[in-house]
Order: C-alpha cells, then sequence, then structure tokens
C-alpha cells in the first residue's frame, strides 16, 4: 500500500488550486483547436521548404515490399530493422529533402533535444556512435539520422520532397496502391505510416495576419537567408532588425536567447508561460564512452521510461530534469516502488495526493527561478507559470530566463489572451501596436485536428473505407499499431500505445514490433495480415480502461494540446490517448504476446 508521508508544507495547496483554476479559466476559449489558422491558400508558403532546391524525377509505378512514410526517427527505426532482417526492397516516401523528420524541418538556432541524447538518439550502438553532448543540437542529430540512412543503405530507393496523396487497399493486387503529389502510382505489400504527430505546422487564427508586410516564417522553416547566421546562432542579419517571436512553447525556449543575442529588439510575445527548469548540459567524458558496454543504450532507455513512469530502479542513470521531476520527488516522500507505476497504482487516490503536492512543489521551484534569475519583478512575475507540471511539456534551459536581463529584450505578456491583431506594420496586444521587422510564428503544430487534415493525406482500407471514418468516434487499434479493414498496414504513433518521455524508447518497441510481424508474414508466406474484431475491440477496452486516472487531471490543466486546447472531451481523450501505463508495461504486454507464438488476435490470408 501507498503510505503517505505527512511532510510539512511550505505552502498553501488550496490557494494554489485556486489560483491554477484561475489561470485556466482565463485561457479557456469556445473555439478550441479552431482559433488555429490552417496553413493552406494564401498561407501555404509558410511550408515551402527552405533547405533543399526543388529536384525533378520521374514517377514510379512499379511495385515495392515496404512502403515506409515518413524518413524521421520512427521510419529510419522501421528501416534499419528490416534492413537487418534481409528486406531489400523499401521505399521511403518523405516530404522532406532528406532523412531526420522533425530534425529535418526544425532548425531555428539552440534546437537541440530535451531529453538525454544517449537514449533519444536511435541505434547509437549499431552505428557506432556516442553524441557529443548530454543535450546534442540539432545539426548532429540531423546528421545522425543521415548516418543511419547510410549505415543501413536506406537512401537506396527513397522518394525525398515527395508528398503522400492517397493511400487505397487493393484487393485484386492485395497491396496498398501510394500516390503522391509527384504523381507516383505504385504499390507496396506492407505500408508503414511514420508520419509523425507533430509535423504540420499552425499558425494563430488572429485577424489581418495576410496584412503584415514585413517578413515572417515559422520555426519549423527557419529562414536564415534573411536571418544570417544558422543554428549556433549568430544572426547577424537581425542586428538592426525588430523582430517578434508569437508563442513561448518549448520551440521558443530554445530559439530566444539566440535571437535576444542577435536581434536589435526582440518582443516575445507571451500567452501561456512554459516552466523552465535546470538544463545542466555537458560534453561526453570520452572515458565514460569507453565504458560503454553492449546492450547499454536499451538498458539506459529502459532505466530512464521505468523512473519516468513512476515504477522503480536502483539507480538513475540518466539522472535528468525529467527523473528529478518525475522519479525523486515522488520517492523522496512515498518511498520505494509504493507507486507501481502510474496505470498501476497500488492506491490510486492517496498517490494522486501525493503527486499533487510533488507537483505544488516543483512548480514552486520552477517559480523561484523566475525570481532568482529574471532582474525586473513584473517580468519575473509574468515568467511565472500557474499549472501542474505536466499540463505543458516541461522545458529545460539555462539562457532562456536571463535573456529577459538584456536591455533590447521586451516581453509582452498578455494575461492569457494572446496576441489580437496583426498589422501591415506589426503585432497588436494589450491594446498596442508593436512595430517590427520580422514575425516569427512559434505557434506550435496540428495535434487535435482531423487525421487527413494533419497527414495530408487520405487512406482507404478494405471496401474504400477511410480511415478517418472508421475512427469518426475514436481511434481503434490492437496494439495501436494495426486496424482492422487496413491490412498489412501498420501505424506509428502515440494512440493507444505506451508511452515515454523519451519517444525514441516507443519507436524502438514499435518498430521491433512491426518489423517482427512483417518477417513472419515473409517467412511464413502470409498474404494478408489484419486485426480480428475482438482482439481490437479488447485493447481498445483495455487501454480506456487503464487512462481513467488522467481525465480530472486534464480537465483541471490550462489549454494546449495536450487537453485537446481546454476541452478534453472524457471518452475521446481515453480512447485516443496513449496506454497510461506507459511504454515499459506496453513493451512487456507486446513482447509476450509476440513470445507466445501464434499472434492471437491477427487474421492470416495465406499466399
Ligand atoms: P507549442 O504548441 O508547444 O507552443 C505554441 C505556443 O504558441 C504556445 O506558447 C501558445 O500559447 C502560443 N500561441 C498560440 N497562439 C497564440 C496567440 N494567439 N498569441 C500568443 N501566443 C500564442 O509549440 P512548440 O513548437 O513550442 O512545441 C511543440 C512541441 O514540439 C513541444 O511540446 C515538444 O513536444 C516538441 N519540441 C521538442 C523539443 C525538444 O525536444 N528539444 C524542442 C521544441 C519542441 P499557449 O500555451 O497559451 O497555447
Amino acid at each position: 500500500m501507498a503510505q503517505e508521508a505527512a511532510p510539512t508544507l511550505d505552502f498553501d495547496p488550496d490557494a494554489l488550486r485556486e489560483k491554477y483554476r484561475i489561470e485556466r479559466d482565463k485561457r479557456l476559449r469556445a473555439d478550441g483547436n479552431n482559433q488555429y489558422l490552417e496553413v493552406t491558400d494564401g498561407f501555404a508558403h509558410y511550408l515551402d521548404d527552405p533547405y533543399v532546391s526543388p529536384i525533378r524525377r520521374e514517377p514510379c509505378t512499379d511495385e515495392v515490399e515496404v512502403a515506409v512514410i515518413g524518413g524521421g526517427h520512427g521510419g529510419l527505426l522501421i528501416g534499419a530493422k528490416l534492413r537487418k532482417a534481409g528486406v531489400e526492397s523499401i521505399r521511403y516516401i518523405e516530404k522532406g529533402g532528406d532523412f531526420g523528420g522533425t530534425w529535418y524541418w526544425n532548425r531555428y538556432p539552440g534546437a537541440a533535444c530535451d531529453t538525454e541524447a544517449y537514449i533519444y538518439m536511435p541505434l547509437l550502438e549499431e552505428t557506432g556512435y556516442v553524441p557529443t553532448e548530454k543535450y546534442a543540437k540539432a545539426p548532429e542529430i540531423l546528421a545522425h539520422c543521415q548516418r543511419i540512412g547510410k549505415h543501413f543503405d536506406l537512401y537506396r530507393d527513397a522518394l525525398f520532397q515527395t508528398q503522400i496523396t492517397e493511400l487505397r487497399w487493393d484487393e485484386a493486387k492485395a497491396a496498398w496502391n501510394v500516390r503522391t503529389d509527384r504523381g507516383d502510382n505504385f504499390h507496396a505489400r506492407f505500408v508503414c505510416m511514420a508520419n509523425g504527430p507533430l509535423n504540420r505546422p499552425k499558425l494563430p487564427g488572429v485577424p489581418g495576419i495576410e496584412s503584415f508586410k514585413g517578413h515572417s516564417f515559422h520555426t519549423s522553416r527557419w529562414d536564415y537567408a534573411y536571418t544570417g547566421g544558422d543554428s549556433y546562432g549568430n544572426m547577424t542579419g537581425l542586428a538592426d532588425k525588430r523582430v517578434a517571436v508569437i508563442g513561448t512553447g518549448a520551440t521558443a525556449i530554445q530559439c530566444v536567447p539566440h535571437l535576444g543575442a542577435s536581434a536589435g529588439e526582440l518582443y516575445v510575445f507571451q500567452r501561456t508561460p512554459s516552466s523552465v527548469d535546470v538544463r545542466a548540459n555537458r560534453p561526453t567524458e570520452a572515458d565514460w564512452a569507453q565504458s560503454l558496454q553492449p546492450g547499454w543504450q536499451r538498458h539506459r532507455q529502459e532505466n530512464f521510461s521505468t523512473l519516468t513512469s513512476g515504477g522503480y530502479a536502483e539507480e538513475d542513470l540518466v539522472s535528468d530534469g525529467w527523473t528529478e521531476i518525475i522519479g525523486k520527488l515522488l520517492r523522496g516522500r512515498i518511498g520505494g516502488d509504493a507507486l507501481g507505476g502510474f496505470g498501476g497504482t497500488p492506491d490510486p487516490e492517496a498517490a494522486g495526493r501525493v503527486i499533487e503536492m510533488a507537483d505544488y512543489e516543483k512548480m514552486n521551484q520552477i517559480r523561484a527561478r523566475c525570481d532568482a534569475t529574471v532582474h525586473d519583478r513584473a517580468t519575473a512575475d509574468a515568467l511565472k507559470p500557474w499549472y501542474r507540471q505536466f499540463c505543458k511539456r516541461p522545458c529545460f534551459h539555462d539562457e532562456y530566463l536571463l535573456t529577459y536581463n538584456r536591455p533590447n529584450v521586451t516581453l509582452v505578456d498578455t494575461q492569457g489572451r494572446g496576441v489580437e491583431r496583426i498589422t501591415e506594420k506589426g503585432v497588436v496586444a494589450n491594446g498596442v501596436e508593436y512595430e517590427v521587422d520580422c514575425i516569427i510564428y512559434a505557434s506550435g503544430f496540428e495535434v487535435g485536428t482531423a487525421l487527413e487534415r494533419r497527414a495530408g493525406y487520405q487512406v482507404y482500407g478494405e471496401g474504400g473505407l477511410a480511415l478517418s471514418e472508421k475512427w469518426r468516434d475514436g481511434v481503434s487499434t490492437l496494439y495501436g499499431m494495426q486496424t482492422r479493414g487496413f491490412p498489412n498496414c501498420f501505424i506509428v504513433g502515440l494512440a493507444q500505445v505506451g508511452a515515454s518521455a523519451n519517444i525514441t524508447h516507443v519507436l524502438e518497441v514499435q518498430s521491433s514490433h512491426i518489423s517482427h510481424l512483417i518477417q513472419h508474414a515473409r517467412e511464413h508466406e502470409v498474404l494478408t495480415m489484419d486485426v480480428a474484431e475482438e482482439a481490437e475491440a479488447a485493447w481498445v477496452q483495455k487501454v480506456m480502461d487503464a487512462s481513467l486516472a488522467n481525465i480530472n487531471y486534464l480537465e483541471s490543466c490550462t489549454p494546449g494540446y495536450y487537453n485537446n486546447e481546454g476541452q478534453p472531451n472524457g471518452a475521446l481523450i481515453r480512447r485516443n490517448g496513449t496506454f497510461a501505463p506507459g511504454i515499459m508495461a506496453f513493451s512487456r504486454i507486446v513482447e509476450e504476446w509476440r513470445e507466445e507464438g501464434n499472434l492471437a488476435g491477427l487474421e492470416f490470408k495465406r499466399m
């Protein structure tokens, strides 16, 4: 049983709970996700790729064994595992000009991973690479993606600068018909959709956005031709410019320090502050790198995911902000493995109370950091986040708060209202027009919108059923990776899958599962592989049962993409969300299922 210690509190939990409620209510709005502007039509240029010259090529009309959609970490892991298993015919379809996924697009100054590179960068042992620092910077991560592509010979048949327009199951051929915006029209026996959850930029839907006469771009399409410099900063082109940044999420936290150092004047428009904890980056020690034993990366990933899902481990190998927030604080209060992991708490109510107190304590620390770092009192106050730690993505940075001590940097806090308008000359907030030369939208990516809008294509399964139609009332899968009526199709996503603060660990588990199933099909002359109705229903139920505990939490949160912009539809979030017990419990389930050997719950047609 969880035993609640009775620590002396140096804060008033009721007062904090009330303050959080008031701050949330300020930000609730009826339009939820619809507040954002879709980047289409007159705004489509915000999607242009600034990093490559357009290529020309002939369309493909042939047949391949496996089509992998997306060349980010998820797609690369699948390709690597399939190559190791001897699959020759693998074709990537990737809208970027190279491998890298989010690291292809996000080259903004200061971009770096927020989870430790030793567990975040995939396939380190296989490629013989050790990152140069604990939190590797974007160019190093992008180069590693390219390293994986070369090491596993994945460039061979890759279609870059190519966007899927439609996937359609061809019953007669028992294969997927793949169509793209370059006129490709080919077939693939298997498709793996590894598009990533955060790939379509969005803009704030404020009036006048099209009227701005200065320069503007989204952070995921950084215009270095305009700013000068590179991912490491030194943006000399901004020395005489007045620059506005809209948004203060994880992206802004990383690019604002460089903008503050380079821009003539910088205005940061804030609607909700992020929590910004200590980062403490450091170079990799050569002795440590040499001491690593085979299997070290998986062991380290599992150690991290265990601790960050409320479980117990003898040691904390990564020992960073994530394990500190979730692990040490809780264990310090409850002791041992009393939590039993978030999904299987022995006494959820008692554990919930303890977690809430630990959360207040942690957020008090975060708020104290604002006071200790920022000289101007009003600015320090405005930078304090008033919500529970996991309502928004926690951030870690050692220069972000300090940037507000620069004389050329102004925080424009909008008290939860956001910017009001864009004019020909600049940005209006709190009734004041700020004239600027350049607006940088750090306004994030589409998360809660319809699947086909985010992916940019539709998937039609057996009988021409659209996946978005099948999932109209909620996602329905077996282990988050297959869905009935869409044979030989694999999904790499977060819905109905155990999560981790280290997304690469999730992708490792998924890619192992998917490559196992594809290998099984190849070895056993399987023509098609689909999910049995009961098996899918049972998994959906398991996911929903396990996620019960999270709904109250999400409802109490300040709006953001974690809670569908303040409109957490209980049933839908439970169904479309992750498998709450987390990646460790999830990987045990799928591994045991595979070990049983009969792949129960799948239906096969033989060749
Ligand atoms: P987010 O969606 O997290 O942030 C968007 C920001 O725009 C928010 O601060 C939002 O405010 C603000 N905003 C939206 N509309 C307005 C408006 N009208 N006026 C003012 N502000 C507005 O996007 P990010 O790109 O920052 O991050 C997305 C995700 O990408 C992260 O959560 C993380 O998962 C990932 N990421 C990971 C990194 C890493 O690992 N190193 C680095 C960067 C991102 P509000 O909060 O009020 O909605």
